[in-house]
């Protein structure tokens, strides 16, 4: 069946997004504000529409891909595109927002007669182009089941994590996850360097034993053992340094609304904060080991007695 897609917010991510679902035989009515977005997607069978609104006229599905909450709430309320839609029109909003934005989002599209789902992505924009992202989607069984064959076309696995906003739950759990990993494998190369561990031996060590995990094996922030791990390409993201800060932020405003002294998830978040905006704006996020290394140099070595 042919599924007719208003697709709004064709960056980098959505774009290829889009371009997917076309390739698999739906209508995608496709709006960015960037000409330049619009016109890529174009070039990739989606039909441009002159705003977000009239996409959403002529849509069974409305899937957004933009930066930020304000950015969804906004679109949705203020701009009228919940007001634009058909009745009972099905939501999805793939960004990656705030948990709170998300569930007003739901009940929003609720209120005005619609249903939806919160489905944000992990993957990066290789998993976007490969077709081999990871969706997490908070909603309905209903909603779940609607969406599911549409998400499957642009990834490889599509997981159903409970009701509002538990997709942005997951995300944003996961993701603190890696941005806490990545900070523990680098400062265990640093640690290893001052100790004249050389690179190799600690991966061929921790890879294969208990400090295993995917910032290690897969994101490896130390260039040779794993040659297509962004270090070995001078740290071009991947997934940017910017991109962790925010999903981070993201964590430590749940965590803080929820009361969770969440030590190790607050620092890191303080951490990428900090590298996003100075030597890691353009980095892999792996590039934070750049910034333990240069700590390491400049403390003090050993104890004074001063
Ligand atoms: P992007 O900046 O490349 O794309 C966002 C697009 O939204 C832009 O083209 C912008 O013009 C458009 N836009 C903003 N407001 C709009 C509006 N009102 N109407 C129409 N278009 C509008 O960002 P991206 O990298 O594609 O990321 C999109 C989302 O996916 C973000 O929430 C991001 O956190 C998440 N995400 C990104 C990655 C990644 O690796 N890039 C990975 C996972 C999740």
């Amino acid at each position: 069946m042919v599924t007719t897609v208003a697709f709004i917010g064709l960056g980098r991510m959505g774009g290829p997004m889009a371009a997917h679902l076309v390739a698999a035989g739906h209508r995608v009515l496709g709006f960015d504000l960037v000409p330049e977005a619009r016109a890529a997607a174009a070039a990739h069978g989606v039909e441009t529409a002159d705003s977000a609104r009239a996409a959403a006229a002529g849509a069974d599905v409305v899937l957004t891909m933009l930066p930020e909450g304000r950015h969804v709430l906004a679109l949705y309320q203020d701009e009228g595109l919940l007001a634009a839609a058909r009745p009972g029109t099905l939501f999805i909003d793939c960004s990656t927002i705030d948990v709170a934005d998300a569930r007003a989002a739901h009940e929003a599209a609720t209120a005005a007669g619609h249903h939806a789902l919160d489905a944000p992505v992990s993957g990066g924009v290789v998993g976007a182009e490969a077709a081999t992202l990871t969706f997490m989607a908070g909603g309905g069984d209903p909603e779940f089941t609607e969406a599911e064959p549409l998400l499957a076309i642009m990834g490889k696995r599509v997981v159903h994590c409970g009701g509002p906003g538990a997709g942005q739950a997951a995300k944003i759990c996961n993701n603190m996850i890696l941005g806490i990993s990545m900070i523990a494998v680098s400062e265990a190369f640093v640690l290893g360097e001052s100790l004249g561990l050389s690179h190799q031996a600690l991966y061929e060590v921790a890879s294969t034993a208990s400090g295993q995990c995917w910032a290690l094996t897969t994101n490896c922030p130390v260039p040779g053992p794993v040659p297509a791990s962004p270090a070995n390409r001078d740290y071009r993201p991947g997934f940017a340094a910017p991109l962790m800060a925010k999903d981070l932020g993201l964590a430590a405003d749940a965590l803080r609304a929820g009361g969770i002294d969440a030590g190790l998830g607050l620092r890191a978040a303080e951490m990428y904060a900090a590298f996003a905006e100075g030597a890691g704006a353009a980095q892999d996020f792996s590039g934070i080991v750049h910034v333990l290394r240069d700590t390491a140099t400049t403390a003090p070595k050993g104890r004074t007695t001063t």
